[in-house]
Order: C-alpha cells, then structure tokens, then sequence
C-alpha cells in the first residue's frame, strides 16, 4: 500500500496543552537508484512529550514498506498451524492433563475459566506472578478471528488473577497483561494466548511512566495523560475514538511497528477496573487486530500497563500500547535490531496519522 506522506503532524496549537516535538534532518549521497545522481532525503525524528522516545521517518522509505515488511504469506501461515496444531498442549483440552496449577490457596481448583479462555501458571516465570491465557479453542487465528467476546473472557480471567495475587500478596502491586502472537511477536507456540505478570517492582518502562508522569504532575499541576487526551482529541490526526471511557489513538512517536494506544482516565490501576472497561479493551484490542489484518500484519504484541494496585495515582492512568511485528512468511527476519534493542529508537512504517485516517472507520 503506498503511504500519504502529506499528511504532516500539528505541533501542537497554543491551546494544547501537550507539544510534540519534531525536528528534520537531510541527508545527501549520489545513488545508485537514480543512476548515480545526487539524492536528497529528509528524515523526521520525532520526540515522545513525557519519555523523550525517539522515532524516525524517512519519506524516501514510503512507499517500499514491503522491503521491510513483505506482506503475509497466509499460505506459509495456515501450513505452520497445521504443522503445530497436533503437538499443541492448549487443544482439544490437552491443557488439562498438561498444565500446571498454582496452589489450593492462591486459586482453587489451580486456574481460572471462563467461556474457552484459561489460565494456568507459566511453567519458567520470570516474576513472581506470572501467568499464561489460553485465547479460545482455536489452534489458529488470523487478525481478523479475536473477537470482543473472546478477548473479554481472556481479559477478565487475567484480571480475576491480578486481584487474588494482590489480596494474598500486597507487597506485590505492579501488573501488566501482555500479548505475543505467532513466533515474530516472541510467542514459543501458535496457539492465541496471553501472559500477565506481577512483580514487587515495576518493569523498567512502566517505572519510566510512573516516574515522568508524577514529574509532570509536579511541574504542571496536571495529569499527563488527561492532557495527551486532550490534545489528541482536540488535533484529531491520530485521533481513533473512545469506546465507553476508553480514550483510542495512534502513537505520536511510536515504540513499535503502527502502535495505538489507549487510555482508562480516572483508572490509575487495575484495582479501579470493572466488566465496562475489561469490555471496551477487548473491542478496542479487536478493531485494531481487524485493521492490523486488513493492512496484511498478521502478528503482534501488547502491554497494558497498570499503577500500583490499591494505591490511587492522579498522576497516571492506565495504558495499553499495541504493535505489529513482522509478517509470519518464510525466512522472515526480526523487525528489531539495534536501533530497537540498544539505541532504544524505532522506525516509522506508517505515518501516524496516516495510520489513523486508515483505522477511523473502525471507530465510527
Ligand atoms: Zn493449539
């Protein structure tokens, strides 16, 4: 799909509360492509207002997204599910027998169901609560195959977890609910599922937005987040929508592959969470997975990141941030690499803003 460079991000109006900071470079080499004539290229680098993550958008990439995200081989894909389907432990209720339990006293019965989602422990945590979700029956789904209802099941088992590892274990309040989907993303299996994780100590990121976003506090006597909505709405380029309370839009300066973000204001932490917000995460996560398939992503990954449970924080507000990652074709190679892993950068596929005005008929 050619991309629309055109559409340029506002740096924020006087009224806005939030300014989003670009700045340009140029680049000049003569190039092959162009039978060895001087080529200009002008690369945008953008700044994230509250972590100062960089992003970098080179328009002379557009249009050749396929060098580096070559579209989904679906053939490859459905022969790699067939390939695992019979080795799985989640199907045709292999879990059963297979799957570890946590003990009588944390959960009775060992792990928690609802409709055909499952959670049990993650047999190698690497935290002390760290649980693995079984997302449906289904051995093999595709982007467009997560459902709301599928995704609340899954969702509301996750959050049933962190409440009764809160209630038995208070000296551990930092949950995140987290996604790998297909081999790209991270995931050791094919089948849907999802991890959430809870620790005494905050991940690094997470201990980063708590950090800038109490600095930010200080400093403007204002909730970050409550401003980024309102800026965002007000601008409307990255602009999606809300779902119940939940605020929807593109990343200004992304930390993945077309990342979206959502907001639960007035929710610091997943103690203040009910069906309603369990409910618009899934159908936001579900739009979003239909329009990542409609683009020819077929994998991702996500975190929803929570403040300290049973502490409310006017400085934050929950936070879900959800990517694609490299297409499942044959011999795909990793979508991050140093700029990602160690220079803590990344790439722009799809302009922002152009990314919403793609997703916004999801959210109509
Ligand atoms: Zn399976």
């Amino acid at each position: 799909m050619d991309v629309d460079c055109r559409i340029r991000p506002n740096q924020g109006s006087e009224m806005s509360k939030i300014s989003f900071k670009t700045w340009k470079q140029v680049v000049e080499f003569h190039s092959p492509l162009k039978n060895g004539e001087l080529d200009r290229q002008t690369i945008e680098i953008r700044q994230d207002p509250l972590t100062g993550h960089q992003s970098m958008l080179n328009e002379a990439f557009q249009g050749k997204i396929a060098f580096a995200f070559p579209e989904t081989d679906y053939e490859y894909l459905r022969r790699r599910m067939d390939e695992t389907r019979e080795q799985c432990f989640m199907c045709d209720g292999k879990w059963r027998a297979t799957s570890p339990r946590y003990p009588e006293r944390l959960l009775p019965g060992g792990r928690l169901e609802k409709g055909e989602a499952v959670l049990f422990p993650n047999l190698f945590p690497l935290s002390a609560y760290h649980a693995v979700v079984k997302v449906g029956e289904k051995h093999g789904r595709t982007l467009d195959e997560f459902s709301p209802a599928l995704l609340f099941d899954a969702l509301s088992v996750s959050l049933e977890f962190i409440r009764r590892c809160f209630q038995a274990d208070p000296d551990t309040p930092y949950f995140t609910i987290n996604a790998n989907f297909l081999p790209p993303a991270g995931s050791s299996i094919m089948h849907p599922h999802l991890q959430v994780i809870g620790s005494p100590m905050p991940s690094t990121h997470l201990r980063l937005l708590l950090e800038n976003s109490l600095a930010y506090q200080r400093d403007k006597d204002s909730c970050y987040w409550t401003d980024l909505i309102e800026t965002e709405k007000q601008s409307g380029q990255r602009w999606l929508g809300e779902i119940g309370k939940s605020s929807w839009f593109t990343a200004f300066s992304p930390t993945g592959v077309n990342e979206v973000n959502a907001l639960w204001p007035g929710k610091s932490n997943f103690s203040e969470w009910d069906d309603h917000d369990l409910h618009s995460m899934a159908e936001g996560i579900s739009r979003i997975l239909l329009s990542y398939h409609q683009l020819k992503f077929s994998s991702f990954n996500f975190s929803c990141f929570s403040g300290p449970m049973g502490k409310s924080c006017p400085e934050f507000c929950c936070l879900l941030r959800l990517i694609n990652r490299q297409n499942m074709h044959l011999h795909y190679r990793a979508d991050d690499f140093y700029l990602q892993k160690l220079l803590k950068d990344e790439i722009i596929i799809y302009p922002p803003e152009y990314l919403a005005s793609l997703m916004r008929k999801e959210f109509c």
